[in-house]
């Protein structure tokens, strides 16, 4: 192998990572990173459920994601609707990737894991369990914060903590 040539993936094909992303956090940051490292082919896609309340709307959230993360080989920034197995299977994934934190993420995590496998047996949900200095961050935790203008340093990209103070009038 030359200088040049990138360090290989430990998997060929297609993940995706999915997720409300509202609004994107460092922990999902540091997970789309590790997620890379791994698979050659990374779907970062956000689900838009119409009957779910988000602070911001599925483009703000997309738009959001690719503000914050560098333009980079095999990664994508998409949305979908409806079954994740079914955009899993018209983007010919194989693998849903998943972040696990506490373990209060677990038992929800095992319930849609097991429905989507037996929804769609040939996707299988991987699981990373997030760096130690992110465990305790969620999005939730972010919009907390952001609602009563507190300090959102190294929980968020920059752009991110932005768009919050904008959206909640902190700017
Ligand atoms: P949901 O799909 O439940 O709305 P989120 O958008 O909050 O989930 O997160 C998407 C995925 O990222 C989930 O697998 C979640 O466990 C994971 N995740 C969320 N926060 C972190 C974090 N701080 N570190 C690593 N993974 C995370």
């Amino acid at each position: 192998m030359t200088d040049s040539e990138p360090e290989p993936t430990l998997c060929e094909g297609l993940a995706i990572y999915p997720g409300s992303f509202d609004p994107i956090t460092n922990g999902h940051v540091e997970l789309i990173f590790r997620g890379l490292e791994v698979f050659d082919r990374l779907v970062v896609a956000v689900a838009h459920n119409p009957r779910k309340q988000t602070l911001f709307t599925t483009d703000e959230r997309a738009e959001m994601i690719r503000q914050a993360l560098p333009e980079r080989k095999g990664l994508e920034v998409d949305s979908f609707e409806g079954l994740l197995v079914d955009y899993a299977r018209a983007r010919g994934a194989h693998v849903i990737l998943r972040g696990l934190r506490a373990v209060a993420d677990f038992e929800y995590e095992l319930q849609m894991a097991n429905m989507n496998k037996k929804l769609c047996p040939g996707v299988e949900t991987l699981f990373m369990m997030t760096g130690e200095r992110y465990f305790f961050l969620s999005s939730q935790s972010v919009r907390e914060v952001a609602t009563f203008g507190g300090p959102l340093d190294g929980l968020v990209p920059e752009t991110v903590a932005e768009a919050l103070r904008r959206k909640l009038g902190h700017d």
